[in-house]
């Protein structure tokens, strides 16, 4: 699995960009429950290395670095990583 830098994820995240807060990848892999209209139910995973991403369950997806943007560290990513988990 290819990883980017802890640097260069910090700057991502912080600058607002969707990428993954585990490898810094940009693909997400898409993944539709198919629960019937109207219902919304979607995940998005790392393409890279699977982590969850975000989605959406009945509201707007959100993504999971939306939440990170104050992040001072690559250590309150993954103490936040372990609550959403
Ligand atoms: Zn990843």
């Amino acid at each position: 699995m290819k990883k980017k830098s802890n640097r260069v994820i910090l700057n991502r995240i912080k600058k607002g960009k969707f990428c993954c807060p585990v490898c810094g990848d940009y693909r997400m892999r898409i993944y539709d429950h198919q629960v019937g209209y109207p219902e919304i139910w979607v995940d998005w995973n790392c393409k890279n290395c699977g982590q969850w991403v975000g989605g959406a369950d009945n509201s707007l997806p959100v993504h999971i670095t939306e939440s990170m943007r104050d992040v001072r560290s690559m250590k309150d990513i993954r103490r936040m990583l372990e609550i959403l988990v």
